[in-house]
């Protein structure tokens, strides 16, 4: 069948004509058929590395790769099945265009798509201003990729505002890390959960959320004391040796007492302290108002339990904190998060091996995000406010100054206030389903219906999101493009293309240098002529920053390397101190230093965490100590909305809106086929309700439908809903953090009752 249709102009048809002059050869150039080839998998931060076997050039299966320094030969579910959604039969195969809203959507050629953009687009800008057009990205897509979007938004297309659904994962540990260490730098590498003998887990299911992970904490041979701080008795507070069920959100009052604890106990690294901190005495001074009484009132914990986690901690020689959603989805998330760092750094633990307060990150490439999306940091890790930084930027694009923006973008919720507002009419969607994932989620679908314009960019035409779209744009999807992802342990890992994308899909990479050329700013883009290439660019950029990637020659360096972990300055991961002055993230070698430019290090060589030196990339080189009296949580419970709602993952196989892993008949098996509650059994008695019921679930913002699953690992007072239906996020509190303005998901206050038998009649 031809890709082609009677009205397909130029464009399209040199689209499907000449693939490989847009990356889309059938056989990629450095392949060759029928061999295996090696790229990290798009799902979680993780970044594992798969075997992708080929045949005649084209992906028929994965395995896990043993000889990676992440995963070491294992994989998920959804690794296992990575290439499974790509060969959806429904995939987005060709631009769709929507006439009128609420109309049907009809495919177009590129040439008439790209004109809507450039049309859609330039009209809003000319009737409210540059400002009023934004976009919202994704940690899914490749650094290239994000890098060539927020370079093209900004400073080619005049947008101000673009954040990415990052913001929903990460942006609390990105505002933690940089006001404490001065620079958003995770500072472990995985060989830390091996090298532990006390691991702290504060709301975080590793053991589904991120199980190769978890596998890491099991090949841990010093017999660790696992704890995890969590309100639900989850899969992995099943399997760890101490598990403490907190009330929800009262983590933050708990880490202040449990620091007060540890003073009073003589805990205290003092020569670390006094050697590469500020701000301890104001930290311990703030701390006496967190006795073990108030503790224990707050988070329902018993004395003894407070005082055993202290004393593990107290004891443990080589102690590492973890933290994911549970801490970075909250309304006082930044502060928790630095409660975790303030623990680490009094206790001395950090820079050394087993050690470290780590951000465990979300999606793909949600560190990539954090680098090089040129929202909320600009461009290579700096600041759109510091002058000299934009004039940095600017040389090395040989770009105008002027068209840097001095201020970083709205957050997420600021762009829709400002769709509610009327100051945002024209949004570009890529890579995220906003009106599945995005919280109270009946107020964002009404705004997204608000909009002038809306475009939205993805593998298939029917996300939540999508439903919204003037304008669809098919793109390719992991394995259909290269590229980068950085993972959470800093470490850069090559994306090959192993298929072709289906139909005139096209990597979005290729897409932001069409609208580059249509909107008229395609000159400024010459040199970010391929993937490789924006990579030189992007790596030229982090010079001297804390995350100096100069020292990496390429993809083929990253390839031969197994992965290479920032900083990685010219001259390899020993020159990192030299390259980044005063304040620089130092690096540690593990067994042996890595070689320099063209000469890779060996994969053991490669895991290197960061601050082994004690200097922090502050203006002093010292961490700061950071504290705040903890705030109530934003909807408390009360008589009408008894029960507090907790989200979270809910199996390994699935991901996020599901967009991708329900394509997957194999990972669609090994979830629930329905939306499931947990409920206690004190509060299922109270309801009238039991296992297998139908139930609805009601908040002030709307009401579900669910089935009930009656179990202890609720606590009475608590309902748990899975974030991947697309009815949870109806219930969920619209707050956000004040610093890092990453959404509250954590906490809400619901009632639960047994369905109707006449609301079920009624469907
Ligand atoms: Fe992919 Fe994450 Fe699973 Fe590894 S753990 S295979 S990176 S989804």
């Amino acid at each position: 069948m031809s890709l082609l249709r009677a009205d397909d102009g130029p464009l399209t048809r040199e689209l499907v004509r000449r693939p490989g002059r847009f990356g889309l050869g059938q056989v990629p150039a450095r392949l060759a058929p029928d061999r295996t080839t090696r790229s990290v998998c798009g799902f979680c931060s993780t970044g594992c590395s798969l075997d992708v076997h080929l045949r005649n050039g084209e992906a028929v299966n994965v395995t896990p790769t043993v000889e990676y320094p992440v995963n070491l030969g294992m994989a998920c579910p959804k690794g296992w099945e990575a290439l499974t959604p790509m060969q959806a039969p429904d995939r987005l195969t060709a631009p769709l265009v929507r006439d009128q809203r609420g109309g049907p959507l009809r495919p177009v050629s590129w040439e008439v798509a790209l004109q809507r953009f450039v049309t859609g687009m330039r009209r809003v800008q000319a009737a409210h201003g540059p400002a009023a057009t934004a976009f919202l990205s994704t940690g899914q897509i490749t650094t290239e990729e994000m890098g060539l979007l927020g370079a093209l938004a900004k400073f080619g297309m005049g947008m101000l505002h673009g954040d990415g659904n990052t913001r929903q994962c990460m942006a609390t540990a990105v505002v933690a890390y940089k006001q404490a260490f001065g620079f958003d730098a995770p500072p472990y590498t995985y060989a830390d959960f091996e090298a532990s003998d006390v691991i702290v887990l504060v709301g975080s299911n590793l053991a589904v959320a991120h199980p190769i992970m978890w596998e890491r904490v099991t090949r841990n041979p010093h017999d660790p004391e696992i704890v995890v701080l969590d309100p639900r008795h989850t899969e992995t507070a099943a399997a760890a040796t101490q598990h403490y069920a907190l009330a929800p959100k009262s983590d933050l009052t708990l880490l202040y007492g449990l620091a007060r604890e540890l003073i009073a106990r003589g805990h205290v690294d003092e020569r670390f302290v006094r050697d590469h901190t500020t701000g301890f005495d104001e930290f311990a001074r703030f701390v006496r108002a967190f006795p073990i009484e108030r503790v224990c009132a707050e988070t329902g914990l018993g004395e003894d339990e407070v005082r055993r986690l202290a004393v593990t901690i107290g004891a443990g020689e080589r102690v590492s904190f973890w933290w994911t959603m549970g801490v970075n989805q909250s309304h006082q998330g930044v502060r928790t998060a630095q409660a975790i760092i303030d623990l680490a750094l009094m206790t001395g633990n950090i820079g050394r091996p087993g050690t470290g307060a780590n951000s465990i990150t979300g999606q793909c490439n949600a560190m990539g995000s954090r680098l090089f999306a040129n929202t909320t940091s600009l461009l290579g890790g700096h600041e759109f406010g510091d002058p000299e930084h934009r004039a940095k930027v600017a040389a090395a694009l040989g770009i105008d100054p002027g068209v840097i923006p001095t201020e970083p973008s709205l957050a997420y919720d600021q762009i829709l206030e400002g769709i509610a507002a009327g100051t945002i009419r024209g949004l570009w969607i890529i890579a995220t389903n906003t009106a599945h994932s995005w919280i109270n989620q009946t107020d964002a679908r009404e705004l997204l219906d608000r909009l002038d314009f809306l475009v939205v960019q993805d593998l298939y035409p029917d996300t939540e999101t999508g439903a919204h779209a003037d304008l669809l744009l098919p793109a390719a999807g992991w394995g259909e493009k290269e590229g980068t992802f950085i993972n959470s342990e800093r470490r850069v890992g090559l994306v090959k293309q192993v298929k072709r994308p289906p139909g005139q899909a096209l990597a979005d990479f290729w897409i932001f240098k069409l609208i580059a050329e249509a909107w008229g700013c395609g000159e400024m883009f010459a040199r970010w002529e391929s993937p490789e290439a924006a990579f030189a660019v992007l790596r030229d950029l982090t010079a001297g920053r804390p995350c100096d990637i100069t020292g990496i020659d390429g993809y083929g360096h990253l390839d031969r390397a197994g992965g290479i972990q920032w900083p990685y300055p010219r001259g390899g991961a020993g020159a990192g101190a030299a390259a980044n002055g005063a304040g620089a993230a130092g690096a540690s070698a593990g067994a042996g230093e890595p070689g320099g430019a063209g000469k890779p290090p060996a994969p053991d060589a490669a895991e290197r965490r960061l601050f082994a030196d004690g200097r922090f990339p502050t203006s002093d080189g010292r961490a700061r100590f950071l504290f705040e009296d903890p705030r109530p949580v934003p909807e408390p419970t009360d008589a009408g909305y008894p029960l507090a709602l907790l989200t979270g993952r809910g199996s390994t196989s699935q991901w996020h809106t599901e967009t991708r892993t329900r394509r997957s008949p194999v990972l669609a098996a090994l979830a629930p086929r329905r939306l499931h509650v947990e409920i206690s059994p004190a509060d299922a008695a109270a309801a009238g309700v039991a296992t297998g019921d139908e139930v609805v679930v009601e908040s002030r913002r709307g009401s579900i439908r669910a089935v009930a699953q009656v179990t202890s690992t609720v606590q009475p007072g608590h309902l748990f809903a899975p974030m991947h239906d697309p009815a949870t996020n109806v219930l969920t509190f619209p707050r956000v953090d004040p610093y890092s303005r990453q959404p509250a998901y954590k906490h809400a206050a619901v009632r639960v009752r047994p369905l109707h038998p006449w609301e079920r009649a009624n469907g």
